[in-house]
């Protein structure tokens, strides 16, 4: 069988299965350890932000502010921190999860309509953000739970598409994705997948570390088959697709 297909077994996802994904709120950390927590300007940005958060223990709630530390503390607050979100998707999402937080980081929402930040992978960030959104709303359609295109700009499903951008930024980082989201650890990445976007999580049946799923996902549907072996049960890179995510972050 050809690799391309290993890790891409089509997945269903009903709408309980869908529904209860959504309900679904991981319990916090026993003993509150955190594997990725930021250092310096990152961290001071991420504290406010997180001192800000609606829900500090939802890991949606814990990527988005990891995402925007790195952002706001590599390119300065004169600049939107997601590529690809402009300044009212931007505000919305921080009401949404960090209300005050635009105060207390001084951001001048007019500026910053205006400002514009080169991203040399942006295509990266778009064809990510695209396999994101696109499974979200397949698994609604599929659940029968809504219609793609509807609450664009509200709701679950501009969540979805704020989450979608900060987790395709993300994916440029060095690290393991969950290290680059600053999360205290995988777990809560695998729980963000399986509650937003059900049916690419479905899809990883095997565990694959998540940045490689992602990547490979695109590979499959460009129809590039990037793999040097006929399958991953007998690849030299198997570890680098399945190995343990717990190395600390560089
Ligand atoms: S690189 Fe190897 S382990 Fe990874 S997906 Fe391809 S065949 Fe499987």
């Amino acid at each position: 069988m050809n690799a391309a297909v290993d890790v891409g077994v089509a997945a269903a996802v009903d709408a309980d299965h869908l529904r209860e994904a959504r309900r679904h709120r991981l319990p916090v950390q026993p003993g509150g350890v955190h594997g990725a927590l930021p250092e310096g300007v990152r961290h001071d940005v991420w504290h406010t932000l997180m001192s800000c958060a609606a829900d500090a223990d939802a890991p949606e709630v814990q990527a988005i502010a990891g995402v925007l530390a790195t952002a706001f503390a590599s390119h300065g607050t004169a600049h939107l921190p997601l590529v690809g979100l402009g300044a009212a998707d931007t505000r919305r999402l921080m009401a949404r999860w960090f209300p005050g937080a635009d105060v207390a980081l001084d951001l001048d929402w007019r500026a910053l309509a205006e400002a514009h930040r080169h991203e040399p992978r942006s295509d990266e960030i778009e064809e990510l953000v695209g396999l994101l959104t696109e499974a979200a709303d397949a698994a609604d359609l599929q659940a029968g739970i809504d219609q793609p295109g509807k609450h664009a700009g509200h709701g679950w499903r501009a969540e979805t598409r704020w989450l979608a951008h900060a987790l395709s930024q993300a994916s440029l980082g060095n690290n393991h994705l969950w290290q680059d989201l600053h999360l205290p650890s995988r777990r809560e990445l695998s729980s963000l997948m399986s509650r937003w976007f059900a049916l690419l999580a479905a899809r990883n049946d095997r565990d694959m570390k998540w940045k490689k799923f992602l990547y490979k996902q695109l590979c499959d549907r460009a129809g590039i088959n990037a793999c040097r072996a006929p399958s991953c049960s007998v690849c030299t890179d198997y570890a680098k697709c399945f190995g343990p995510e717990d190395a600390a972050a560089a």
